[in-house]
């Protein structure tokens, strides 16, 4: 790792999808003098049964970067479409443009199995461009010049902790957020389009409470209050040390 502040860059599917997976490990991270980045594919514009693509778009862009500003996060959005997330060309170049413009140490993405197809192809989109945006002849103009390493890699759980085949993804590790639960609660909350839909759709504020109990579950393994699960990228060419362990030791 350089001798610059370390940088870390979470790269999910849909504004919200940092807030329910990785926040609270994001948060700890900027406690300890990282610098934050946190990337959407999509704006999330299939999230609402009212307003239009563009309305909604427009709406949950301000939602996320009010999340991201709570943890002093940069938020950047690739600006695809939601369901409609492929492992091609394009979507591949914009990701390798972003991670030769952050330059990050640590990246975060989805785990490669998860209930929903975008969250899959965003995770093996981010797990190319880990590995690509070091190769300068791939995308040679896309962002920044080449990285000159492969950044550290880990996955989410999934939502849930379950496949699409509803097996369950045990973490390889888990990390302590009981500390940060509340901030990471407050940057769920900014998601106010996404909240107050599926709290007219539940008849409560179910939206918050999930994410909670999934948190208090996976802190139970670890005899803590709160917790989120990772497993690390560890196929060839990537580092094998645990940077995120490390930082947060
Ligand atoms: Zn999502």
């Amino acid at each position: 790792m350089t001798r610059r502040a370390p940088v870390v860059l979470s790269v999910l599917a849909h504004p919200d999808d940092a807030e329910i997976l990785c926040a609270g490990t994001l948060l700890r991270l900027a406690a300890v003098g990282c610098e934050l980045h946190i990337a959407t594919f999509t704006a999330g514009d299939c999230g609402s049964m009212e307003l239009a693509p563009e309305a909604i778009s427009r709406m949950r862009r301000s939602e996320a970067l009010a999340a991201a500003e709570l943890a002093g996060a940069r938020y950047h959005c690739l600006e695809e479409l939601d369901l409609l997330l492929f492992y091609a060309p394009k979507p591949l170049r914009k990701t390798v443009s972003l991670l030769r413009s952050v330059r990050p140490d640590i990246v975060l993405a989805h785990s490669p199995a998860d209930y929903m197809p975008d969250h899959e192809m965003a995770s093996l989109l981010v797990r190319a461009a880990c590995f690509n945006a070091a190769v300068p002849n791939l995308f040679p103009r896309a962002g920044a010049p080449a990285l000159d390493h492969i950044p550290h890699l880990y996955y989410c759980d999934p939502i849930e902790g379950k496949d699409s085949l509803g097996r369950d993804v045990p973490p390889d590790m888990v990390i302590d957020i009981a500390s940060v639960l509340d901030t990471k609660a407050a940057m769920l909350a900014c998601h106010a389009s996404q909240r107050d839909w599926l709290a007219s759709q539940h008849g409560m504020d179910q939206y918050i409470e999930a994410m909670r109990a999934w948190a208090k579950h996976r802190g139970a393994a670890i005899g803590s209050a709160a917790a989120e699960g990772f497993r690390q990228h560890l196929g060839h060419g990537f580092p094998q040390d645990n940077a995120l362990t490390k930082l947060l030791a």
